[in-house]
């Protein structure tokens, strides 16, 4: 099929009306959206990529608003990605989100877009990741990735963020024990929001304190209090994202991470794709069925039968 040429060189171009039909594109998995990202991908890897997570009601989202204010105030072009894995509703899901970041709606150097999960195959990690290559492509100097942490689905997503933000919330202990737990990975920059709050000085001590305990590396990871509603200790935050990101960019690591990335991205997108056409060589195939109700029976155990099927098809 041929490609809308005029797409790819409008979205390159930074027409934001491109870049949603695109990102439209690679959420419906129609192959017209990887062509283009194929299209534009040598155009990708400019841009700074930010990943933002923390339980719901931390203030994500606030926060995000404000650090878009600093990077328009720099005169930085900026995309916003909100993932939400958990919501079962597609277009529009997070409304919530898109209303805090309001004031920016009319302003042509913000891009906004909210992903919910689709159950698509491929999934949302991918489809996630095409969306932030497709505004990286479009030349967006600044793309923030939005996801709520809690799992590991939503690890995958923020894998793609050069400098990963953590946002807590004093009172908020669930996520220092999950941090403390080694459930939740540790983080580029540890954001303490609410900082308005009576408890925010116990929470960064215990915070402090798991991080001391944790294997470092050569970044030490800061603890950065804001107050985003009111944009305090946000020019603190971005001087840190900046200081994250220059720092891997000098120690060669971005290349690296970026590198490590792409790989389980490779991966992942061959193992949907195989799993894809198993799935459809299985659908209705009479020796399937009665292979499943051997198993059913107690007969055949699930691996035997999982192996005779990759002894019989190829699932490429
Ligand atoms: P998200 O679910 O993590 O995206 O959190 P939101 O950005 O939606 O914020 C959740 C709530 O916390 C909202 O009502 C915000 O107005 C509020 N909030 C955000 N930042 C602050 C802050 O610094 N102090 C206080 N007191 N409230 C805040």
């Amino acid at each position: 099929m041929p490609t809308d040429t005029s797409l790819a060189q409008r979205l390159l171009d930074g027409d934001r009306r491109a870049l949603a039909r695109a990102i439209s594109l690679v959420e419906d998995d129609d192959p017209d959206g990887w062509e283009l990202v194929r299209e534009v991908y040598p155009r990708t890897g400019k841009a700074t990529v930010v990943g933002v997570t923390g339980a719901p009601g931390a203030g994500k989202s606030t926060l995000i608003g404000a650090l878009v204010k600093n990077r328009r105030a720099a005169e930085r072009t900026v995309a916003v990605l909100s993932i939400d894995p958990s919501s079962p509703f597609s277009h529009g899901a997070l409304l919530g989100d898109r209303i805090r970041l309001v004031e920016h709606f009319l302003d042509p150097g913000v891009f906004i877009r909210s992903m919910a999960n689709r159950g698509a195959l491929g999934g949302l990690s991918e489809a996630s990741l095409q969306a932030a290559l497709l505004m990286d492509a479009a030349g967006r100097d600044d793309v923030f990735l939005e996801t709520v942490g809690v799992g590991q689905a939503e690890v995958d997503i923020i894998d793609h963020a050069d400098t990963v933000l953590l946002v807590l919330m004093p009172g908020g202990g669930d996520s220092v024990q999950a941090l403390k737990a080694g459930i939740m990975e540790i983080p580029d920059i540890i954001v303490v929001n609410k900082a308005d709050h009576p408890m925010t000085q116990t929470m960064v001590r215990e915070i402090r304190g798991v991080l001391s305990l944790a294997p470092q590396g050569p970044w030490k990871v800061p603890i950065v209090q804001t107050e985003a509603v009111e944009g305090r200790g946000v020019d603190d935050l971005m001087e840190k994202i900046v200081e994250h990101r220059a720092f891997i960019e000098e120690q060669g690591t971005l290349h690296e991470r970026r590198r490590n990335n792409l790989r389980s991205e490779v991966l992942a997108i061959a193992t949907a794709r195989l799993r894809r056409g198993l799935e459809e060589r299985l659908t209705g195939d009479e020796g399937f069925d009665a292979l499943i109700e051997e198993v059913a029976a107690r007969r055949l155990d699930p691996a035997s039968a999982a192996a005779d099927i990759l002894g019989r098809y190829d699932p490429t």
